[in-house]
């Protein structure tokens, strides 16, 4: 838990969200500002504040792809794709420093992105 993490917020149910699935290591719940029909952050419930910080031998972000390609079954987007991203820093597009896949769907996604 980092204090003034938005997320982390969100996974202590200080600051409400629409869940979408939850278990011991993950929540996903719809992005506030969405950016295509479909549009989930899959967290992982420890704080890390980038993908640059995970550490080698843990399995969290495998967990999280994992995760994100259940969902998207569970929301129908399989058979017509979907976009998993991770940004990185300030040219990566970085807002929330706690380490979140962005499952992108419903709509045809243009490369490369902006
Ligand atoms: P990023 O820019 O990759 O760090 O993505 C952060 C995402 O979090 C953005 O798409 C925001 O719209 C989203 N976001 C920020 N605050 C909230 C919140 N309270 N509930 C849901 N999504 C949020
Ligand atoms: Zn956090």
């Amino acid at each position: 838990m980092a204090q003034h993490c938005t997320f982390c917020k969100i996974i202590n149910k200080e600051i409400p969200a629409t869940v979408v699935y939850e278990d011991d290591l993950v929540l996903a719940f719809n992005d506030i500002k969405p950016a295509a029909p479909f549009h989930v952050l899959v967290i992982p419930k420890v704080h890390h504040d980038s993908i640059a910080d995970v550490p080698a031998d843990d399995s969290i972000v495998s967990v999280l792809t994992n995760r994100a390609s259940h969902i998207a079954g569970q929301l129908g987007l399989a058979n017509d794709g979907y976009r998993l991203v991770v940004n990185h820093g300030d040219n990566g597009g970085q807002t929330v420093y706690h380490l979140h896949l962005h499952l992108l769907g419903g709509r045809f996604m243009t490369w490369p992105p902006g």
